[in-house]
């Protein structure tokens, strides 16, 4: 069982130049799907996590289940003005300009021990800015963990102080 056969190449998507990596076979196959959880369950080596974070919104499918395996709390991360309740933000660039992130004001209480999680990890903007989040509300990152790592864009650098695992690197 290979997770890679499970992701998907598409040229051109969602515009001229970027080749995006689609994890709906993924998501669309349970023996894949449970495999590719094993993995990032096991890259934690058994350290207790009190809470999972998601970033919006394809970190949210994989962080779902990483928190009920851990037995943890869920926590999304969501784009402005979409999370109902009080928020904090933080910024990220994109190719032309800046974005925000926001999470709920109570989502993590002080020395919370937290797993980021997202699909893919690219520049590393995104989360560096969930890292943000986090560390403002006092939570203490144990791992930022991805399906799949696009080294070739050096999102790592971003991220170095913590610890990051990707199931797949490419
Ligand atoms: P970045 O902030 O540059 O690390 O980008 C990470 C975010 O953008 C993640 O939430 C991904 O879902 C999405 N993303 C970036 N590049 C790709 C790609 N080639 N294929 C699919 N999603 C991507």
């Amino acid at each position: 069982m290979k997770i890679e056969n499970y992701i998907r190449d598409i040229q051109d998507f969602p515009k001229e130049g970027i080749l995006f990596k689609d994890i709906t076979p993924l998501l669309n196959d349970p023996i894949a799907r449970k495999e590719c959880l094993k993995i990032l369950v096991e890259s934690l080596e058994g350290q207790k996590i009190d809470k999972v974070v998601g970033a919006e919104s394809r970190g949210f499918f994989f962080g779902i289940l990483l928190a009920e395996e851990l037995n943890a709390g869920f926590v999304p991360v969501r784009k402005p003005k979409k999370l109902p309740f009080e928020t904090i933000s933080a910024s990220y660039e994109l190719e032309y300009g800046l974005d925000r992130l926001e999470m709920h004001t109570d989502a993590i209480k002080k020395g919370d021990r937290v797993l980021i999680h997202d699909d893919v990890l690219a520049t590393g903007g995104t989360a560096k800015a969930v890292c943000e989040l986090v560390e403002k509300l006092g939570g203490e990152i144990i791992q930022c963990n991805f399906l799949m790592e696009l080294s070739f864009l050096n999102g790592k650098e971003k991220i170095r102080n913590y610890p990051i695992f990707s199931a797949i690197t490419y």
